[in-house]
């Protein structure tokens, strides 16, 4: 199989909730070293995620994910190493670990600490979650704009280098985003929503939108974003999604963010040691080796190197 790059996994998040759950080499989760190394060059983008409910002060959470990313790297090297490039993601050998945030709130309205967030190696932001906050409303408000603050917050990130994450964002949002950004973005972890109608999946016209301006979306594994019966071939409903997300924005906006951690329900693909039946399932399919290894990895590495 090609190499992997999953555009989002809450791994971090499951270990800081759950530590009997194990660590970043072995745990009862969905993503480790250990499964990482069955998969072959593999990348995966480890969010730092925090939710507003359980944890008031973002910033302090975040950090707290950041010294547990950085202390299990320190364990485990060089099983697994820190990765900030698409250049270093291209020449790892050995599983690779890219740092996301999940959660605009994380910087609490300070943009200035978006630049710590690149010094730690963040790569890619979503500006919200589910919840509002400083620079928008999440998805489930429609057709609400960016905040002035996350208009700003987008330009900022763009000049660092951290690629714009529009997963969880509103649809308002999303047409913020694509009236300001200068340079591709992402929905790291969503589907169709012509496919599954929910208001995390994104609607034909955002998808078109994503292709034009060279942006991908990472197919979410979650169940209930690929189905609304519960009784249909999950694998199946992976694949009809695929279709109509590469019928709208072109194969050049395919990507995967499995949502490992972050999602519960029975799963067609169980952890990232199964990749490989998604791949088999998109070349029965009709899907060409050239379409997979661009959804595999080959265009997210072209937005992250934009
Ligand atoms: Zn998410």
């Amino acid at each position: 199989m090609y190499p992997f790059l999953d555009l989002h996994c809450d791994t971090l998040y499951a270990l800081n909730k759950n530590p009997l759950a194990g660590n970043l080499l072995s745990n009862t989760l969905q993503v480790d070293i250990e499964r990482m190394e069955n998969v072959g060059a593999v990348t995966s983008c480890f969010a730092i995620f925090v939710d507003m409910d359980e944890s008031p002060s973002p910033w302090d959470k975040a950090c707290d994910l950041h010294d547990l990313f950085l202390s299990s790297l320190a364990k485990y090297s060089p099983r697994i190493r820190q990765v900030r490039t698409s250049r270093d993601i291209l020449l790892s050998a050995t599983p690779a670990a890219l740092l996301t945030c999940e959660e605009g709130q994380i910087v609490e309205g300070d943009l200035s600490r978006l630049a710590i967030l690149k010094d730690w190696g963040v790569r890619m932001a979503s500006l919200t979650w589910n919840h509002e906050n400083d620079l928008g409303y999440p998805h489930t408000y429609s057709d609400k704009p960016l905040k002035d603050l996350g208009i700003e917050a987008v330009s900022e990130m763009e000049r660092l280098g951290i690629v714009v994450d529009v997963s969880h964002l509103s649809d308002g949002g999303f047409f913020s985003v694509l009236e300001h950004a200068k340079k591709p973005f992402v929905a790291s972890h969503s589907n169709s929503r012509w496919c599954t109608p929910d208001s995390r999946n994104l609607s034909d016209e955002m998808l078109r939108s994503l292709g034009d301006v060279g942006g991908v979306v990472g197919l979410n594994f979650f169940p209930s974003f690929l189905s609304s019966d519960r009784e249909e071939n999950p694998i199946a409903n992976m694949v009809r999604h695929v279709r109509h997300m590469r019928n709208m924005g072109g194969s050049g906006i395919l990507a995967i963010g499995t949502d490992f951690d972050g999602i519960v329900g029975t799963l067609a693909i169980a952890d990232i040691s199964g990749m490989e039946k998604l791949w088999y399932a998109l070349l029965d399919a009709g899907f060409s080796n050239s379409e997979l290894e661009g959804m595999w990895q080959k265009n997210a590495l072209r937005v992250l190197s934009a």
